[in-house]
């Protein structure tokens, strides 16, 4: 027997609907390309994204075809969020860090039709407009005053002209929940990258889920600034989380280094924001050293990479500023778990929570997780034995975008490539990419540990650690460190700091400083290029402690 409840499909355009009717003067705040701050309400944009729905039906853009974006956080994105996917179409964010290669291939695969991009990517769009076999039209995503004009790509399309265009009389079509939304492709470090590509059904409950208090905990009151970019899964979900709360939105557009984005959070009165640790040291130096202060910002998830204990430090005793430490992927929309403590933790002392919080968490209700050994057989939740996540859900991919043959799931799971503890309170602990893993003698070393004792030390500004092959272990810690400008440190003091922080052979071999680590297209370390430059050090320096 059915129940007899209405049959509404999980629509991203009723986020929108909702945002527009129930919050309607709630503000959306960006700061432009071109320059200025650009102020408007959840209604306005509800018409703006209707005359776009229509323009985009009249360019002949059909259900399931793919629109794609090279655009920062802005108004104008976000927009395209609603119009792309209310109308049925697929919204597919395209990552501008990537090499102009990488982004042909990416756009070629994923068969788009269009494109819209943001005046700073007019130099990546002159060098792939001739090589893309697919798109049709270019269009900046600005006004007819800024309008550039290119030798190399002909005929680019103004993005104000077509919204003027069209009214905002629309409405959005009513389809299967299981109907394509938005494609995300894998950053790819590893091979060619892999399309994500979520639904309706997987973007709402997502969307519930991850906007939940013991998750990134979002609500009307809040003031949010997403720092993590907008083709970056979905910054992390929360253009969707806003319109759903009826939360004030602020986007920061190209400028993320610390001032501009502290001028935001004070000018705005922001009260959460999201990001990749290495965005929070640039902040974190400005803040510091001009003796600053958050008036309003009170929680920021941190994610994407380990969040380094120094850090949450940092944020939390010297600025009030609580951290919500998050894992998730590409592959899981992206939010997985997010480190909010239990009633049991409230005793704790300060040492002890934020030993919890370097966790990077519990599941978030739609997620389950386990970890299997080499042999698949589940480990147990013990916070000590160490093994892969495995991971399902209904945000969870099945396969991956014309994805060949039996895909990626095992027994039903998705094998997430990380390598974890999960504690008896259900507090998951990444301790390795398993490609990263440093096996030594046969025994595992966590680097992520290892790094976080590097980063807490005062000199170090950044630091990774990788395996480097070695004549007796096979493979050993090395530490790759940056220093902070202007601090003496030597190999000796900080190998010196590791004492009684981490057993002893788990201690790197050597360090070696650089002027600077290379971080891929969403901001994470590739240590693979660490790998290339220095795994042979210690076959070179063999006097390891441990030989
Ligand atoms: P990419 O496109 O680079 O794969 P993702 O965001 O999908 O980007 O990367 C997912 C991976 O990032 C995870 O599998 C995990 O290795 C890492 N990651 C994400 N969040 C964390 C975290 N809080 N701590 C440690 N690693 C994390």
């Amino acid at each position: 027997m059915n129940g007899l409840m209405m049959d509404q499909p999980l629509l991203i355009s009723s986020l929108l609907t909702h945002a527009e009717r129930h919050h309607g003067e709630q503000q959306i705040v960006s700061r432009r390309v071109e320059g200025d701050v650009h102020r408007y309400t959840y209604r306005d944009m509800g018409q703006r994204v209707r005359r776009l729905a229509n323009a985009l039906a009249a360019r002949g853009i059909e259900q399931g075809e793919r629109v794609a974006t090279l655009a920062w956080n802005g108004y104008r994105h976000m927009e395209l969020y609603y119009a792309v996917s209310g109308s049925g179409a697929v919204l597919h964010t395209l990552n501008p860090r990537l090499h102009p290669d990488q982004v042909v291939w990416i756009a070629d695969h994923a068969e788009d039709e269009i494109l819209f991009f943001d005046l700073t990517f007019l130099p990546l769009i002159e060098a792939i407009a001739s090589r893309v076999s697919t798109i049709k039209a270019f269009v900046v995503m600005t006004d007819r005053a800024h309008m550039p004009a290119s030798s190399k790509v002909p005929n680019l399309l103004c993005y104000e002209d077509l919204i003027d265009d069209h009214t905002p009389d629309f409405e959005w079509p009513v389809f299967d929940e299981k109907a394509a939304s938005s494609l995300c492709y894998t950053s790819g470090t590893t091979g060619n990258p892999k399309g994500a590509l979520y639904s309706h059904r997987s973007t709402m409950l997502h969307t519930y889920a991850a906007a939940l208090p013991d998750a990134l905990n979002c609500s009307a009151k809040d003031v949010i600034l997403p720092v993590v970019p907008m083709f970056h899964v979905n910054a992390w979900g929360l253009p969707y989380i806003a319109c759903m709360v009826g939360a004030k939105l602020v986007f920061p557009g190209p400028w993320l280094d610390g001032k501009s984005l502290h001028d935001l959070f004070e000018a705005e009165g922001v009260t959460v924001s999201a990001g990749v640790p290495t965005v929070w040291q640039g902040l974190l130096a400005h803040v510091e050293s001009n003796d600053l202060h958050f008036s309003t910002m009170r929680r920021t998830i941190i994610g994407g990479s380990a969040c380094p204990p120094a850090m949450m430090r940092a944020f939390q005793e010297r600025y009030d500023v609580q951290v919500l430490h998050a894992w998730g992927m590409t592959e899981l929309s992206p939010v997985g778990t997010v480190c909010t403590l239990k009633p049991c933790h409230q005793t704790l002392s300060a040492a002890e929570r934020l030993a919890i919080q370097s966790k990077q968490g519990r599941s978030v209700f739609g997620i389950d997780m386990k970890i299997v050994g080499e042999d698949g057989a589940e480990l147990p939740h013990d916070g000590k034995t160490a093994g892969e996540l495995m991971v399902r859900g209904a945000w969870v991919i099945s396969n991956y975008f014309k994805g060949e043959g039996a895909g990626p799931l095992v027994n039903g799971w998705f094998p997430t490539g990380d390598v974890s503890t999960i504690d008896a309170d259900g507090f998951m602990q990444i301790t390795d990419r398993s490609k990263d893993v440093i096996k030594s003698g046969g025994e595992w070393i966590g680097s992520i540990d290892l790094e976080n004792i590097a980063m807490a030390h005062p000199a170090v500004e950044m630091a990774a650690c990788i395996a480097a092959r070695h004549p007796k272990w096979d493979e050993r810690p090395l530490l790759i460190v940056v220093k902070k400008s202007g601090q003496e440190l030597t190999r000796d003091e900080l190998i010196k700091f590791y004492d009684g922080r981490i057993a002893k052979w788990w201690t790197p071999d050597d360090v070696v400083f650089v002027d600077r680590i290379p971080l891929g297209a969403t901001g994470k370390v590739q240590k693979n290029l660490l790998r290339d430059a220095h795994g042979d050090h210690l076959m070179a320096n063999s006097g390891s402690r441990f030989a």
